[in-house]
């Protein structure tokens, strides 16, 4: 019988138990590209999983872990060949689909990226679905007709994964960032990733007004409920806020003026179920929009004994930066 090492979540009468197992490769799921995942990482929503705060997972037995990077082993895919290395992100790995938490995959060749030459698949897992995400908020802002000439861009949980991201990758694009945080102490951390400013997570969490002094030209936010209703209330006339996170709450109290009286764009941003092709576009440009060095100092390294703890630590926001998980 052949086994491979993996973290896997099950539910008891008892409730939700988590473990590091022996899983028996026969026990994976369908799909036509079996890949050997050399790293993942460690999402907020992986956190919900692991603690079992919120209902992430649909299927039991399950792998965690909703992100993995790795190499081909063997596929029935035209796309795909032995040797190849991958990235995937999302597409309900750990959620409905055995996850990346493993030392082996097996999964649907329609789901996976290919690996930018440049970067490494520890690299690309520092980035993570977090990463992915802050790049995707990017691109819509951009859509949006953001530009650096248009304002600064307010950047919420901005000590978390993605807004440690999303800091980075907007400093190094030449717009002048403000760094929203529920931890003063981060603010040389910030200032290091290129905030232009620092302010506190508190000046954003209460009540919103229908429209506030108008601050920014966009955000990309990371935390939901009144924070983002300050921020759309602060946003200045034509501007686009990118909604990814609810890291403060899932309720948007805020009301219709931001869009009335100042045209300002709200966007979502969902990593999932992201089309392949926008995928593909924000790892180019991860690949070539990222200063790397930066992600690599914000990132701790962790094995996969150690992810049950940090799946604790995440879900309390404390974490700063992003975790890689080391599989191989
Ligand atoms: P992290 O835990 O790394 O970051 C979240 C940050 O939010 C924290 O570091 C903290 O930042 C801030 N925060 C935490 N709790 C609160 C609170 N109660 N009130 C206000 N701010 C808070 O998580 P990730 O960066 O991985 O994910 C961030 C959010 O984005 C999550 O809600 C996650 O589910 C979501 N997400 C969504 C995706 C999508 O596809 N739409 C994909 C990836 C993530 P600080 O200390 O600086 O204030």
């Amino acid at each position: 019988m052949a086994t491979f090492k993996a973290i896997v979540i099950d539910k008891t009468p008892a409730g939700q138990t988590v473990g590091l197992v022996d899983f028996d490769e026969r026990n994976l799921m369908e799909g036509d590209v079996t890949v050997r995942v050399e790293w993942s990482t460690l999402n907020y929503k992986d956190g919900l999983a692991l603690t079992g705060k919120a209902p992430v997972v649909r299927r039991f037995p399950m792998i965690a872990g909703i992100d993995l990077a790795g190499t081909v082993e063997s596929s029935a895919c035209p796309g795909w060949k032995a040797g190849d290395k991958v990235v995937l992100n999302g597409w309900g790995l750990g959620e409905t689909h055995l996850g990346g938490y493993a030392q082996k995959a097996r999964v649907k060749g329609d789901w996976l990226v290919r690996l930018p030459a440049t970067m490494s698949a520890r690299e690309a897992m520092a980035i993570g679905t977090a990463g992915y995400t802050a790049m995707l908020a990017v691109m819509a802002l951009e859509r949006a007709g953001i530009a650096p000439a248009r304002g600064p861009i307010i950047v919420t949980g901005a000590a978390g994964g993605v807004g440690s991201v999303a800091v980075a990758l907007l400093a190094k694009l030449g717009y002048a960032v403000i760094a929203s945080t529920g931890r003063p102490a981060e603010a040389a951390y910030l200032k290091g990733l290129g905030a232009a400013e620092v302010i506190e997570r508190k000046e954003l969490t209460g009540p919103a007004r229908p429209l506030g002094k108008e601050r920014w030209a966009g955000g990309i936010d990371a935390v939901g409920s009144t924070t983002l209703a300050n921020v759309l209330s602060m946003t200045r006339y034509g501007g686009a806020v990118a909604a990814c996170g609810l890291a403060g709450g899932m309720d948007l109290p805020t009301s219709v003026a931001p869009f009335i009286l100042r045209g300002v764009s709200l966007i979502g941003i969902d990593s999932v179920m992201c089309p392949l092709a926008l995928r593909q576009e924000a790892w180019r440009r991860l690949a070539t929009d990222l200063d790397r060095t930066k992600i690599a100092a914000m990132t701790a390294e962790i094995g996969l004994a150690d992810v049950i703890e940090a799946g604790t630590r995440i879900g309390a926001g404390a974490v700063r930066g992003r975790i890689v998980v080391k599989i191989g």
